[in-house]
């Protein structure tokens, strides 16, 4: 069987043979050549090495290029016989030894198979020698003698022999690279040809699946990844080849024209060519038939065999040719587990008519036993490596959930291991905005060209939403078939084209309210069915504990770091805030700057208004500072009705803005409580490092100072703290 890596390289020789067949013609018709005597025995030894090539190709049991191999061998043995043979042979069209030689050798090629390329090559010839012909007769008449003489007798000879053998080395190589494309890329939409069958039953929900990504469109790189991992586990890793023996003994047996052992996929719902011995060089490894179509399609369905000896009675067709053939018998049984499971089919044909028997049929049940115990054996072999791959997965996860203390990491690393249990073109999480009462897409990790992150929709009737409302897992194999019905999450959203597969989890905590949604979309059909989907619903169980985890290590970190009754940072963060700060303004040579505030006679307030009205003001009065700092300043509870605000890469003259903005805010700010309309007044200090201070605890101090200066002079103003002041005390 040819494997895909040889085919260049058989080309690539192929070619090589056709210049050195040219070289050699070149060789002898040239007669400043002819006088080099070494060229001669070169030719010779080059002879033996490709005919020796050659025989080796052809033997090795790769038919299609390196028979073509071979026959540019044959071609060269025979061109040169002919020259070594006949010393003066004469080169005159088309009757010379050498030309008939070289026709020999393209029937040759032909015999060999790949009748519909050889034909292409031929018409080729034809066209090249006609125009030769006609240049020729042009030239009798128009050309000058010399011209004549050097086109027709010198370089045509050489010429056209060159660029047949050229021709026909390179025309199969184009065209069957051309067709490995064209049916690659069209594998998964219509195995076999596009002619759909005139009598097949309407598909199930399933089936239609397995069918159009619209052929028009190209398919995305993503695309066929998804579609080599898909079908990866029935024609790669241990399904490789799996029935060749069985086909081989088949094809000898039966001397049939093809036989193949097809996979069946119970997840895609269709037959998958894992090996085949023909003598036609259409058919595909990996090709694919859906349950239903065709032949193959029907036997699967019916699980019953299949025996015709004038295919001509049927409608339906065999599918696995790139090309009609006129195939007339043919014999497919289905391959069946013990409990009657289908797992896949063989099948033989034949050009003859009534080519097989009912004892054939009998003797292709016997190899059906044997193909049936050798797919159960990879099965069972292969869902034993993808459980304990699946375990060793969720090992790690539950390994790195414990040490994920954000609710972001919990997600990066569910998102890691998703990506390992099952293939993905993109994985979303949704949450639920209470405010608004609306969805959000909160993170979107993959090529998403049709839904950004933060994209809101109302909880109704789309698909998320449904997942939302019902708690409950959607998962749909084939979503393109509900195109216009459903939708994900607004009615007029662009539906991605691509999409064929879509599972939405939702996520619980441990009082099992509903945190979000996890949603895997895929480009490939029927990518969540069977195992994978209590596999994720595992997984999501393992990270619903670890967000609740870490949603409570989130609120105690809060509950520690910040002041219960003013939401500002406590005492502790200021300081371990500063000490950074002042690390940072000494390293870098950067000011910094230190705000004090201190309410002014609180504690009449306090005795007139009562303490919890009291409270109320300090709340109020954060809120004053708050709106009026920036994004990088850091406010802080200092004590009791003391704050403080640290204000990085700022000198004196900033840092005074700010400070007389807190104090004119809170100054004209109106605290009502019950029928009183309040007001109150504060009193600050600020100190700038490098300028007073070089370190923490005096930065601290030299606020202080400047603060007790305010409340000195008045209260209610702002003091920067110069060195006097430390020498007036
Ligand atoms: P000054 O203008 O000199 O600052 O006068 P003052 O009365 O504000 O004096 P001081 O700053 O020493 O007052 C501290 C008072 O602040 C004592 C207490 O009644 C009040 N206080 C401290 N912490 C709280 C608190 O958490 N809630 C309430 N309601 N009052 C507090
Ligand atoms: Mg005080
Ligand atoms: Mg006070």
């Amino acid at each position: 069987m040819p494997k895909k890596n040889t085919v260049p390289a058989n080309a690539g020789l192929a070619v090589l043979f056709a210049f050195l067949a040219g070289a050699a013609v070149s060789g002898k018709a040239d007669p400043f050549l002819l006088h080099v005597p070494l060229l001669s025995w070169g030719f010779g030894l080059i002879l033996l090495a490709c005919i020796a090539t050659a025989l080796r190709g052809a033997f090795v049991g790769r038919p299609a290029f390196a028979r073509l191999g071979a026959a540019f061998g044959l071609t060269f043995l025979a061109i040169c016989a002919v020259h070594f043979s006949a010393h003066d042979a004469t080169y005159g069209y088309p009757a010379s030894s050498l030309f008939i030689a070289y026709y020999a050798v393209v029937l040759l090629y032909a015999s060999l198979g790949a009748a519909q390329v050889w034909l292409g090559v031929v018409a080729l010839i034809l066209c090249t020698e006609l125009w030769s012909l006609f240049a020729a007769g042009y030239l009798n008449v128009f050309g000058s003698s010399e011209w004549r003489e050097l086109l027709l007798h010198r370089v045509s000879p050489l010429v056209r022999p060159m660029a047949g053998l050229v021709l026909s080395g390179l025309i199969p190589f184009v065209i069957g690279r051309i067709k490995t494309a064209g049916e690659k890329s069209q594998k998964s939409t219509s195995p076999g040809r596009p002619a759909p069958l005139e009598a097949s039953p309407p598909r199930l929900a399933a089936t239609q699946a397995s069918s159009p990504i619209p052929t028009s469109a190209a398919p995305s790189k993503t695309q066929i990844m998804m579609l080599e991992q898909d079908t990866g586990i029935y024609n790669k890793s241990g399904m490789d080849d799996l029935l060749s023996s069985v086909v081989y003994f088949m094809s000898r047996n039966f001397k049939a024209y093809s036989a193949l052992g097809f996979v069946f996929d119970p997840q895609k719902k269709v037959f998958i060519l894992n090996s085949f011995h023909s003598k036609n060089y259409s058919i595909i490894a990996g090709l694919e038939i859906p349950l239903g179509k065709g032949i193959v399609g029907r036997v699967g369905m019916e699980k019953n065999s299949f025996m015709s000896g004038d295919l001509s009675l049927y409608p339906e067709k065999l599918l696995y040719y790139g090309a009609s053939e006129a195939i007339n018998s043919a014999l497919v049984v289905p391959i069946l587990s013990d409990a009657r499971e289908l797992l896949g089919a063989l099948v033989v044909d034949s050009m003859d008519k009534n080519w097989f028997t009912e004892q054939n049929k009998d003797t292709m049940r016997r190899f059906s036993v044997l193909a049936a115990a050798l797919i159960t054996n990879v099965r069972m072999r292969l869902y034993q490596e993808k459980a304990a791959k699946s375990f060793q997965i969720f090992y790690e996860a539950s390994q790195q959930f414990i040490t994920a203390l954000r609710t972001s990491q919990v997600f990066d690393v569910l998102f890691r291991m998703i990506g390992l249990l099952t293939p993905a073109t993109r994985m979303i999480t949704v949450t639920f905005n209470e405010q608004t009462r609306r969805g959000v897409v909160h993170k979107v990790v993959g090529p998403s060209p049709d839904i950004a992150e933060g994209l809101e929709f109302p909880i109704n009737a789309g698909l998320y939403s449904y997942s939302f409302t019902k708690r409950a897992i959607v998962n749909i194999g084939a979503f393109q078939a509900y195109r216009g019905k459903y939708y994900r999450f607004l009615d007029n959203e662009s539906s991605n084209p691509a999409i064929q597969s879509l599972i939405i989890i939702p996520i619980f905590d441990d009082e099992q309210r509903i945190l979000g949604l996890l949603s895997i979309e895929s480009d490939a059909p029927n990518q969540f069915a069977g195992e994978t989907e209590k596999y994720l619903s595992t997984l999501l169980g393992n990270a619903s504990v670890a967000i609740t985890r870490a949603q409570l290590y989130q609120k105690m970190e809060t509950l520690a770091t910040t002041d219960g009754l003013t939401l500002l940072n406590n005492h502790r963060t200021f300081q371990e805030v500063l000490a950074k700060e002042v690390e940072r303004s000494r390293r870098y040579g950067r000011p910094l700057s230190l705000l004090m505030m201190d309410i002014d006679h609180f504690k009449k307030f306090n005795d007139t208004y009562g303490h919890p009205v009291g409270d109320l003001v300090l709340k109020e009065i954060s809120g004053c500072i708050r709106q009026s700092i920036r994004i990088n300043d850091i406010a802080a509870r200092y004590g009791g009705e003391e704050f403080t605000v640290i204000i990085p890469e700022t000198g004196p003259e900033g840092a005074m803005v700010i400070a007389e903005r807190i104090r004119r805010t809170v100054e004209q700010h109106t605290i009502v409580s019950l029928d009183n309309r309040l007001h109150v007044t504060i009193s600050l200090g600020c100190a700038v490092m490098p300028l007073v201070a070089t370190a923490q605890q005096p930065l601290i101090d030299a606020a202080d100072k400047a603060l007790y200066f305010s409340k000195e002079r008045g209260r209610n103003r702002t003091t920067l703290f110069s060195p006097e002041m430390g020498q007036q005390e």
